[in-house]
């Protein structure tokens, strides 16, 4: 297929992969048709012209996939686990020597700018999966002192079985990895199935892991739109768990459907309103730059977006006029463009219901202070959008926008701050920006959020758990806290008279 592409110099292997779409579904080790022959489309966010496609996994997909994976499960999660780490490595190698073309695909799928796939999504997904690959042999249990003489009692962890990792657009491939890592690593077989709007580096991922040495069944990827692929994976008795990263609305649906197919294990990753505060005494440079890539970086499409900006009435007219000057300098372009720093948003869908949420938000009565309209007339580009506000129950404050939009507010006290930051359904993260050590840690351990930055925004680490609080989900990715959500105990008690 030819393609409108932008002027850049692409990777052949790149180009390779939009003409050899659509790609067939991975199964077994091996690329298949979906049973119905179907294909689905993808556009390029950048252009809104059709990009590439992909095959469609109806629920005999997942019923093949499901098999592959309940085959593969016992060999693998009884295998030594230093070798399930080597193949871990193995793979993290070749996402290195990959890292090029594959961040290329993820800009072409998402819209990023291609210095964010390139320096932070690829860096990123390899150091995780190094980090995952890790804990594969220090997985342990303990000896358990119990009150009877004569038995010794002790744990294991063990996997839980077949896992379905269901990702969202905005990190493609970072998001199949954060789920990826950990649960095999621990013993499981996967099933991931990739956004629908960006497939292809998912897809490219799969030839990978066939020549990392993983057998045959271990890592199964579909490709398809949440009704029916999402659904039927979530919905399926033959998988243990879901590892699900998306909204809150999808994560509602797929606990649901757990309860009512056979109780599966279900971790959510969902969305976020999270609070960002900067007190009068904070590095006010820092503070304001701080709190425009809260919110901005990603076009305002990430979970752990800053986009309720809280500043204390003394530092408000200073970081208002700051936040304003530093966003109009902002250049709204797509992802290959020399000079860019936001990108477009996912979809016409998605366009769309944020420039509803500006129109709506101005009619309630919330200034614009910056941007509030399309840039260009193909793609879906928004400006940066900075809204001044007072009323809290607004939709513009009390909804995931997930697009370019912060809201800004005055307070005066702590305890009028700390009432209305968690005055939100969410509670994924938060920021603060001050000098005075106490007041920091007071409001890091009042609000209700699953991670605080302080003096900071928006740093992830493979080490460090991450997930929500409130409606935000549940569940820590990161960290050893990852392990735990890909296994489960055993006590195992032993007569030894
Ligand atoms: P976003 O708002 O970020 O697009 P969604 O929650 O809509 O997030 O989608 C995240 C993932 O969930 C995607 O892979 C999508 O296909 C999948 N999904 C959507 N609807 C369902 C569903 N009913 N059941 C299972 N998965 C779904």
């Amino acid at each position: 297929m030819k393609k409108a592409l932008p002027e850049y110099d692409f990777q052949p292997a790149t180009l390779k992969v939009l003409e050899d779409s659509p790609k067939k579904l991975f199964i077994n080790n091996e690329w298949v048709a979906a049973q119905s022959g179907e294909t689905f489309e993808t556009l390029n966010p950048a252009t809104g012209a059709p990009l590439a496609a992909a095959a469609l996994a109806g629920a005999a997909d997942v019923d093949a996939a499901v098999a592959a994976a309940q085959a593969a499960f016992p060999a693998w999660g009884s295998s030594i686990a230093a070798e399930r780490a080597e193949k871990l490595f193995k793979l993290a190698d070749l996402i290195d020597q990959h890292a090029d073309m594959l961040a290329e695909l993820e800009t072409l799928d998402n819209g990023k700018p291609i210095r964010v796939a390139r320096r932070g999504d690829l860096p990123y997904v390899t150091k995780h999966l190094r980090y995952q690959a890790g804990w594969a042999d220090k997985i342990e249990g303990s000896t358990v002192p119990v009150t009877f003489p004569n038995q010794f009692v002790y744990t294991r962890r063990e996997p839980l079985g077949v896992v379905a990792a269901i990702i969202p657009w905005n990190f493609p491939l970072l998001m199949a990895i954060w789920k990826l890592g950990p649960a095999l690593a621990a013993g499981n077989t996967l099933i991931l199935k990739p956004a629908e709007q960006t497939p292809l580096s998912a897809l490219y991922l799969a030839d990978l892991i066939r020549e990392a040495g993983f057998p045959p069944g271990v890592v199964n990827i579909l490709t398809g739109p949440g009704e029916p692929t999402g659904a039927a994976l979530a919905a399926h008795p033959g998988i243990a768990k879901v590892a699900f990263t998306g909204s809150t609305a999808v994560g509602a649906k797929i606990m649901a459907a757990a309860a009512a197919s056979n109780l599966k294990r279900v971790s959510l990753e969902l969305g976020g309103k999270s609070p960002n505060v900067i007190f009068a005494d904070a590095d006010m440079a820092s503070a304001v730059r701080g709190a425009q890539w809260a919110v901005f970086s990603t076009a305002g499409q990430e979970c752990v977006a800053g986009t309720r900006l809280f500043v204390e009435r003394a530092a408000y007219d200073q970081v208002v006029d700051g936040l304003k000057q530093n966003v109009e300098k902002m250049v709204v372009d797509h992802g290959f463009a020399e000079k860019v720093h936001v990108g477009p948003l996912i979809s016409q869908a998605q366009m769309e219901r944020v420039q509803g949420y500006i129109d709506q938000g101005q009619q309630a009565g919330a200034e614009i202070v910056a941007g509030g309209g399309r840039v260009g007339e193909q793609g879906y580009f928004l400006q940066p959008t900075i809204f001044a506000y007072q009323d809290d129950t607004l939709k513009l404050v009390q909804e995931e926008i997930f697009g370019p939009v912060v809201a800004v507010t005055a307070f005066d006290s702590e305890d009028e701050l700390i009432a209305r930051a968690n005055d939100t359904q969410y509670g994924l993260a938060a920021g603060v920006w001050t000098r005075d050590v106490g007041k920091a840690h007071r409001y890091a351990h009042a609000v209700q959020a699953g991670t605080v930055w302080i003096n900071g925004y928006g740093m992830i680490d493979p080490a460090a758990p991450f997930g929500g609080y409130k409606m935000s989900g549940f569940g820590r990715e990161m960290g050893k806290e990852a392990i735990d959500l890909y296994t489960q105990v055993k006590t195992v008690w032993v007569n030894t008279q």
